[in-house]
């Protein structure tokens, strides 16, 4: 597809933004971008722009009556999307800029939900990889638009955020996966609502030859309905995969029947279980093999910082659930070690989240928590002595403190229930710190 003439204006240069702008530029487009940052900040993002591709930095630059492509760092409620519409520009983000650049007939797996998306949405990957060509990105890895000149035959599985649903008015998956919906990211859309409507979004556009594949056993989700949903979770409706004494099972379309042990799952925890299923779901209703699912199930291994196992030492086991930034996916962690002697290091950075339930769950499985980071406070006030609980100042006094009081057989986990960026940059950063202090321990530390 030529675009030689045609005006866009990219918001935001970043990984989306790089990618929207590079696709443009290829193709001909005549193309701005703008960031409110310095080259300095984006010389690694710059390094990577397309020569034709006309920068501004310093601030949020677009021409009049332009095409905007706008980063999904940018809050809705910002008013230039007002100023933007009024000057002719229509708006849309990265996801549906790839949506019309990329060859009709490429199909697409669409993972979103509040928390498990990266998980599920490489789980159904390593399924469909298993079948057939597959292509893995979105908001996980690669942005769409830089996989435009690597996807030929594939299918693409795409992990979809909350923020990139808000200017994607065509997009139209044809398997659309809700992992779950709980409270997060309400700053970003001024509420529970309108962070659900995001969420809601995805089902727009899908017809009886597409799959919704629903949470049966979440209250929210529960309550929604499209030409074809598949349920995952419990037994619901026509077409379902759900788990009974360990055998994953399912009835979609001509399939009916059980799938897998869920014993030979690599990955821990009731949550994991939810989002095997989900991709399992994905799978069956998108046409792949039961023996590629089979062996996509068994061969995915997990991601960094989703509670992963990173070492036994002197007897305790090590987890890193850094990705747990809300109250929402620590419980899911913690739950995970149900019954056993576990030690939780949690805090962070304040997004307002409500810690009620949070802190509830904590107190009946956790036998001791370390808190550390802006949150703090507020977490020990939830917590409202139930159990036993450490302050600390950093990370590393904060594993010093767990190393205090965990014992042999026990269970250190990272589980910040907050984001990390009080003293990290990134989930990741605060995951590889707590991994190699965690991996710098030695017996008479
Ligand atoms: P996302 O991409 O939605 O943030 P991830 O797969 O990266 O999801 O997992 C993020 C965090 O959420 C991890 O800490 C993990 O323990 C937790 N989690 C994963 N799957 C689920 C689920 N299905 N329900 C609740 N929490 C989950």
């Amino acid at each position: 597809m030529t675009l030689t003439g045609q005006r866009y204006s990219v918001l935001g240069l970043a990984r989306s933004g790089l990618a929207a702008a590079n696709a443009l530029a290829e193709r001909g487009a005549d193309v701005v971008a703008s960031d409110l940052r310095t080259s300095e900040a984006l010389s690694d993002y710059l390094a990577q722009l397309h020569p034709a591709v006309d920068v501004r930095l310093g601030g949020n630059h677009y021409r009049p009556g332009d095409v905007v492509i706008v980063s999904p760092g940018l809050k809705p409620h910002h008013p230039i999307f007002a100023e933007m519409r009024n000057t002719g520009c229509e708006v849309i983000g990265e996801v549906e800029l790839f949506v019309r650049l990329k060859r009709p007939t490429t199909p697409i797996l669409a993972v979103t939900g509040t928390d498990g998306k990266s998980t599920t949405t490489s789980w159904l990957g390593t399924i469909v990889s298993a079948d057939r060509n597959c292509w893995i990105g979105g908001n996980i890895g690669i942005a769409l638009c830089a996989g435009l000149e690597h996807i030929t035959d594939h299918t693409v599985v795409a992990e979809i955020s909350n923020a990139q649903l808000i200017s994607t008015p065509s997009f139209h998956p044809n398997v659309a996966v809700v992992t779950n919906i709980a409270p997060d990211h309400l700053d970003y859309h001024g509420g529970f609502d309108g962070y659900v409507a995001a969420k809601r979004h995805i089902l727009t556009h899908l017809t009886n030859e597409d799959a919704a594949i629903l949470n049966a056993t979440d209250p929210i989700i529960q309550t929604w309905n499209a030409p074809r949903v598949v349920w995952f979770g419990q037994k619901y409706g026509d077409e379902y995969v759900a788990i009974t004494e360990n055998t994953l099972s399912a009835c979609v379309g001509d399939f009916d029947g059980p799938i897998i042990d869920i014993r030979e799952l690599q990955l821990p925890g009731p949550h994991n279980a939810q989002n095997a299923m989900a991709a399992t779901a994905a799978a069956l209703a998108h046409g792949i093999s039961i023996h590629a699912i089979q062996t996509g199930l068994r061969n995915f291994s997990g991601l960094a910082h989703r509670l992963e196992f990173v070492r036994e030492h002197d007897g305790v086991r090590y987890y890193n659930d850094s990705k747990a930034t809300n109250p929402h996916a620590s419980m899911a962690g913690l739950k995970a070690f149900e019954g056993q002697r576990l030690v939780a290091i949690a805090g962070g950075s304040e997004k307002n989240a409500d810690f009620s339930d949070w802190a509830e769950l904590a107190s009946q499985t956790c036998h001791h928590m370390v808190l550390c980071g802006t949150t703090a406070t507020r977490l020990a006030d939830a917590l409202g002595g139930r159990v036993p609980i450490t302050m600390a100042d950093t990370l590393e006094d904060a594993l010093k403190a767990a190393n205090g009081v965990v014992r042999n057989d026990g269970v250190v986990v990272l589980s910040p229930a907050c984001a990390s960026f009080d003293q990290f940059e990134n989930f990741e950063h605060r995951g590889d710190v707590f991994r190699q202090l965690v991996r710098s321990l030695t017996s008479n530390a």
